[in-house]
């Protein structure tokens, strides 16, 4: 038999890749914890967590003892008029943890249609108020996945130039970064003067795709409190901060005010282990669906909406997050990268280091621009291929964001490497 890698080439398509360039991929054969095991034997540090989704490292046991049990009692039953154990269970255990006033969990199956629904409940809901607000705000270089209404609320890129004509209108306002909060707040200000503004939606603190960009609490707030008072819904895209990526178990619950009205989330949802979605909402909007009119109703939904299997790993992922051991490591991980930060601050090679909890970025300093076709991005994705370690660069930008079992003897060893990297740059 040929090897996974030959056989995959003849016949899979992958995600973001020019597949004349890239014509094989790495065949895995085992996940443990940290780990990818490829089929030659190499083992990889999965310092991406395999995308973001990944919470407490690849196979474990106690997800996969819990999906297996459930897989005997029920492994997918239809979700309207319908019902389950998991996604009850899983729900009355979000609401409570998230951020704003959550009264209601819509599932679906993965980010993107959490952004779809979450677009969907805000623009009916003002409909169903008649409020006549139809504008929907994003913040520029935001990533809210590749499905239409994803993409169409997601900065413009060479992700979404070919379907531009196909996307709808959204108006964008400045990334409030360094520099450049007040003209954020003023755009979002001006925006809202004009009084139809239906919702704001925003990656709180974290623009994950654009580069790891972030931006403090406080202009987050600023954003909210303004939203607020205009009558303007905000939706929360956690879908890659929530589950304790930033330090917090959402990044909204490092805002005082209150919260988002709407939040999405998946990736991390299930530890990492299966497909799911979820959008959350307050009891206003939930309320403004209940009717005696057909059209009042939410017509959406997916196939496999709130998959039993998909719910237990939320269930069992969120038994691990919630153990004092996980939120002990994400302390020390977020400590870790603070140190690790300060040694490379002043660093030539280096425009800007940050960090959020567990995320640290580092921008490079490669003499040629920034963005996700910097020529540097393949070297430094072998570079550090060929050390073991898995690092999928954002153009000249290098992240970490790694599962929550990663020791820091581990963490350590991905630090000498970035070292050894800006010797070589
Ligand atoms: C990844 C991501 C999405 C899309 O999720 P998919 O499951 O890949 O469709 C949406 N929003 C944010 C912030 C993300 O990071």
């Amino acid at each position: 038999m040929n090897s996974i890698r030959t056989r995959d080439s003849a016949v899979i398509w992958h995600p973001y890749t020019q597949m004349k360039h890239w014509p094989e991929a790495i065949g895995i054969v085992r996940g443990e914890g940290v780990y990818l095991v490829d089929e030659a034997g190499n083992r990889y540090i999965d310092a991406i967590s395999s995308w973001w989704v990944n919470l407490h490292g690849h196979a474990h046991p106690y997800i996969a003892a819990q999906l297996s049990q459930q897989l005997y009692q029920l492994e997918h039953c239809i979700f309207a008029g319908f019902t389950h154990e998991p996604a009850v269970r899983l729900a009355e255990r979000l609401l409570p943890l998230l951020p704003g006033a959550m009264v209601r969990i819509f599932y679906s199956d993965n980010g993107s249609t959490a952004v779809e629904v979450a677009i969907k409940m805000a623009w009916q809901y003002h409909q169903q108020t008649g409020s006549g607000k139809t504008k929907l705000v994003a913040l520029e270089g935001a990533y809210h996945g590749d499905t239409f209404g994803a993409m169409s609320v997601s900065g413009r890129s060479l992700f979404t130039d070919r379907f531009a004509p196909l996307l709808f209108d959204a108006a964008f306002i400045p990334f409030p970064g360094e520099d450049n909060e007040a003209a954020c707040l003023a755009a979002f200000d001006a925006l809202l003067e004009a009084g139809d503004v239906a919702a704001i939606i925003l990656e709180p603190l974290i623009q994950g795709s654009a580069g790891m960009r972030m931006y403090p609490p406080a202009v987050l707030e600023q954003l909210m409190q303004r939203a607020r008072q205009q009558g303007c819904l905000v939706i929360a895209d956690e879908v890659m901060t929530g589950f304790g990526r930033t330090g917090t178990l959402f990044a909204c619950d490092q805002v005082q005010a209150a919260g988002p009205d709407i939040v999405c989330l998946s990736k991390g949802l299930t530890g990492g282990t299966l497909p799911l979605g979820v959008t959350a909402c307050s009891q206003d909007i939930f309320d403004a669906f209940l009717g005696d009119e057909a059209h009042r109703t939410l017509y959406h939904g997916h196939s496999f909406t709130a998959n039993p299997i998909a719910c237990m790993a939320g269930n069992a992922s969120l038994d691990l997050l919630l153990d004092p051991v996980c939120q002990e490591n994400i302390q020390q991980i977020g400590q870790a990268h603070a140190r690790a930060r300060l040694r490379w601050q002043d660093h030539k090679r280096i425009k800007s280091v940050r960090q959020h909890g567990t995320i640290l970025a580092i921008e490079l300093d490669t003499g040629s621009g920034t963005g996700y076709l910097n020529e540097q991005r393949d070297f430094i994705y072998r570079f550090f291929l060929e050390r073991g370690i898995l690092m999928r660069p954002l153009g000249n930008i290098i992240y970490i964001l790694p599962p929550y079992c990663i020791t820091l003897p581990e963490l350590d060893l991905i630090y000498r490497q970035i070292d050894a990297l800006l010797e070589t740059i």
